[in-house]
């Protein structure tokens, strides 16, 4: 470790308008204090606090506790006596005290992945002065059990003991509605809140066989160090991992002047968004709750009440509420405390103006007076990111270059996802119904614990609420229904983040975990059952709703076509039957970068024939059976180059190892042996003939067409009299022939030799030509150290880069599955290779091919057909390094066109 340097600001402070950071040290202070510090400077009201920096956090874990508490006291003693100052009280006074809350942040945010501990501060002794401060027992004490029970689950690790078990402190309050005879948190009278507390810490004293400490500022550091420790608990890693987060960013910790929305009906707290986080509409939303603390909005243990008269009202009809119903029983924030509204209204309208983003805030109303806590770029589904960044742009809010920006590429698959089959969707029958918490469709069968969420392929978890231990389970299913909980709750929220489909808050339903099942309306549901989810709706369906594919249109479409106006790199698709072709031409591909031919082999009336010529022992016998091959080759490609419509067309030779081609089985060895007429032997000593110690380095590529060269013959053939049938029809074509695994000039000119002679022959017997180019991929490290002899006669480049990534770890495609996994989970690797291209080690092949290919033809043309030419970091490496185009799967297209114009407007900043 470098020397540490004792000097420099390791906590900023904020508050009454001031801030030693900004929103644009966000590294530094974590997203969360970083906008902490933005709105103190703004204006906005938010409690004075101070942020302790990422850095810490790694200096935290490199030095450990002691000398980094050594490190930071001073400053952290002083930036608490500034709170005091701001706030009027002290720190473990007990006449008029000071509460804190300590939270963590990273640089981007991790719902519900860190922890939080509010209260802090109060003892036995201190309790007592801040009743009598707020003239408020009640209050007092009910902030005192919740400190204990947060810093006790927090700090203290008392967390329930298995997954069926609840909460232990819950389990206490349990114990007592039970015993009182009450249902709610806020029955319980002032004796209640006494007796929790003294049970709360006699539980804590039995568990960890220590008292619940009482020195608040025992209670701060241990806070803090729980915060730092949350950055390496399980959910924050898996998290980090999901979405590639790198461990060294660290989190901060944000310690702030308590505020309170416990104090009574005049307090109350919520969690508000600036534009729809589902839909994308630009409407003011949110919830909130009278006379509660942060974390029950989110917790879903009460229902939570709209922010605006419209919301609620919307609200109300989904949940089938009269509107007199509605107004006396759940009354918006907008109705029931109006100038409150007004004000924050003004905030969420300064605050998106001033991010210029769909902001997600917490606010905290205490005893009349208005608190922001937080705000952030909101989390938001595909279809919400699309209309957002649109909507800013025809509002004038930000440019093109900032909308196009303001996609997160990734999550535009969730609008290539499909959606019910509106048919299907007529006779479906609704068991229930739930808030829309997150848009889409989602079929799949009952799980009720997210640790086994994989038991089915297609499963739905179901919860009564859901907690950031369910992460990785929420993940794996396909969509999550609760039966608690609003539109902010924890499922809710981070169903959105994944864009997964999330049905919340449905009350009708009963589960019982114990039971693994679920009850509606007097019917039962038992794991394992199908149910379908709207997560746009709300709807709950029974059973398995039919679902169909989706098109680019509405403010998608038009996104897209800004995307064309700023993207200069090509993106073609890569599609192996016409049906793939028009998918992905309709998703604005502007070409096929790969067709394999090896998948038409394998269609039931071909695989014979091919079959046949893999047995022939003679070459007759073999150019017999290519005979019957080549119709249908051909055909495929007319297909093909229909659906493409003048755009190139890039084929690829057979690439892989004939082995794959034969029967594996007894039963179809014998079916084989029948039909040709041979011995069962025949047919086994064929297939072990064919067997390979290492195929994927073995009898391939064009190691098969140089072998073989009647199966390139016949490819070529299939490839020009497809295009001039289709030149008869008027339809133009511009086939581009590649040669796979080329690993030296001469394989490459062996094959051209054999393309050119067939194509000639062609053109003789057809009295007509086309054009065509022929090229090789470039997927053997050897090929891409000699790009510039290969360019010599290579018109065009295709980087395979599954090949090339295979070839330059050494990682058998096949087997990688084994290790990779382990790799990645000790950090060995970062990434998966195969999904995200090596840009320090393969990428050199890569940069490298290029420059060496372009030195010997400078206009050659350059592209990519591994399957990270779909993956976000590896478009853009490719745009940056200067290729005419990607090509990937056709689902993949929309995001590789995005990718395209966003690397283009970054290089040109
Ligand atoms: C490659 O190797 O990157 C490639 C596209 O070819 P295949 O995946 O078919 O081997
Ligand atoms: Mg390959």
């Amino acid at each position: 470790m470098e020397v540490i340097d004792k000097v420099k600001t390791r906590v900023y402070r904020f508050g009454n308008k001031k801030a030693d950071g900004n929103s644009k040290m966000k590294n530094l202070l974590g997203g969360k204090g970083a906008n902490l510090a933005e709105m103190s400077s703004i204006g906005i009201p938010v409690p004075p606090g101070f942020t302790i920096t990422t850095e810490v956090c790694t200096e935290y874990n490199a030095l450990g506790q002691e000398e980094v508490v050594a490190l930071i006291k001073d400053e952290v003693e002083q930036a608490i006596d500034n709170i005091e100052t701001l706030m009027g009280s002290t720190f473990g006074d007990i006449d008029n005290p000071l509460l804190v809350s300590v939270r963590s942040g990273a640089r981007v945010s991790m719902p519900g992945m860190m922890d939080t501990v509010l209260n802090l501060g109060l003892n036995d002794e201190v309790v007592l002065g801040l009743a009598k401060k707020t003239n408020n027992e009640q209050f007092a004490w009910d902030s005192y059990r919740r400190f204990i029970q947060m810093y006790g689950g927090v700090v203290l690790g008392m967390k329930p003991a298995s997954k069926e078990d609840i909460d232990p402190f819950e389990e206490i309050m349990e114990h007592l509605k039970h015993k009182r005879g009450i249902t709610l948190d806020t029955e319980f009278t002032v004796q209640d809140l006494k007796d929790l507390v003294y049970d709360f810490k006699e539980a804590v004293k039995k568990r960890t066989g220590h008292d619940f400490p009482t020195d608040p500022w025992d209670q701060l550091w241990g806070a803090i160090i729980a915060v730092f420790n949350s950055w390496n608990g399980d959910r924050a890693v898996y998290y980090r991992t999901m979405h590639g987060y790198p461990a060294d960013w660290g989190t901060a910790v944000n310690v702030q002047a308590m505020v309170y929305g416990n104090m009574g009906d005049t307090s109350g707290t919520g969690v508000c968004f600036t534009r729809d986080a589902g839909t994308g509409e630009n409407v003011f939303n949110g919830e909130y709750l009278i006379n509660a603390q942060g974390e029950d909005v989110v917790a879903g243990v009460r229902t939570p009440q709209q922010i605006t008269k419209l919301g609620s009202q919307r609200w109300a009809e989904l949940a089938k509420i009269e509107e007199e119903d509605r107004a006396k029983d759940y009354p918006s924030l907008e109705e029931l405390m109006p100038s409150i509204f007004e004000e924050l209204n003004g905030y969420q309208d300064i605050l998106e103006k001033h991010y210029r983003d769909m902001q997600d805030m917490e606010f905290t109303i205490q005893d009349g007076k208005l608190w922001i806590l937080q705000t952030r770029n909101g989390k938001r589904t595909g279809a919400a990111m699309v209309k957002i960044a649109m909507d800013l742009l025809k509002e004038g809010m930000i440019n093109e270059k900032e909308a196009l920006l303001l996609i997160e590429p990734n999550k535009l698959d969730e609008l290539l996802h499909p959606i019910f089959d509106p048919a299907a969707l007529k006779r479906a029958h609704v068991m229930a119904q739930g808030l829309p918490a997150s848009p889409g469709a989602a079929t799949g069968k009952i799980v009720f614990f997210a640790d086994e969420a994989s038991k089915f392929k297609n499963s739905i978890l179901v919860r009564i609420e859901t907690s950031p231990e369910d992460l990785e389970g929420m993940n794996i299913a396909k969509g999550i229904l609760t039966a608690r909980g609003g539109m902010t709750s924890h499922a809710a929220v981070v169903a959105r983040g994944m864009g997964k489909c999330c049905v919340s808050g449905a009350g009708a339903l009963k589960i019982n975990y114990k039971t693994r099942t679920l009850t509606v309306n007097g019917h039962e549901y038992h794991e394992g059952d199908w149910i379908s989810l709207n997560g746009s709706t709300g709807n709950i369906f029974e059973g398995k709703v039919a679902t169909m594919e989706p098109e680019l249109s509405g403010e998608f479409a038009e996104l897209m076509e800004l995307a064309s106006v700023y993207g200069k790199m090509n993106v073609r698709t890569n599609a192996d039957t016409p049906k793939d072709a028009k998918v992905a031409r309709s998703f604005g591909a502007q070409g096929i970068g790969l067709t394999r031919t090896e998948h038409m082999f394998f269609e039931v009336d071909r695989i014979k024939a091919m079959r046949e010529m893999i047995l022939a022992d003679t070459v007759k016998g073999r150019k017999q059976a290519l005979e019957e091959l080549l119709p249908m080759q051909r055909s495929d490609f007319e297909g093909i180059f229909e659906a493409m419509q003048g755009l190139p067309v890039t084929i690829r030779l057979l690439d892989p190892p004939l082995h794959e081609f034969v029967p594996h089985q007894l039963t179809t060895q014998k079916e084989l042996a029948e039909e040709m007429h041979i011995s069962l032997q025949a047919v086994k000593n064929k297939v072990a003939e064919l067997e390979e110690f290492n195929p994927m380095l073995g009898h391939r590529g064009c190691r098969l067409g140089n072998t073989y060269p009647e199966i390139t013959e016949m490819q070529t053939r299939a490839i020009i009299e497809a295009a001039l049938n289709l030149k008869e029809k008027g339809i133009n074509c511009r086939p581009e022939i590649m040669i796979p695994l080329v690993g030296t000039v001469r394989e490459f000119e062996a094959q051209e030799h054999i393309i050119r002679t067939t194509a000639n022959t062609v053109f003789e017997e057809r009295e007509d030509t086309v054009d065509y180019l022929v090229g090789t991929m470039i997927e053997v490290p050897r090929a891409a150290l000699m790009a510039d002899a290969i360019a010599e006669r290579a018109e065009f480049f295709s980087f395979g880069t599954n090949d090339l990534t295979q070839m330059t770890f050494g990682y058998s495609r096949d087997d990688a599955g084994k290790f990779l996994p382990v790799y990645i989970d000790k950090g060995i690797l970062k990434v998966d290779p195969f999904e995200v291209l090596d840009q320090e080690g393969v990428g050199q092949l890569v940069k490298l091919g290029t420059e060496r290919g372009r030195s010997t033809k400078p206009d050659l043309k350059v592209g990519i057909c591994g399957e990270h030419g779909g993956e976000p970091s590896s478009v853009e490496f490719c745009y940056n390094i200067g290729m005419d185009y990607v090509s990937c799967s056709p689902y993949r297209v929309p995001i590789a066109r995005l990718v395209a114009a966003q690397a283009a407007i970054k290089a040109a900043q």
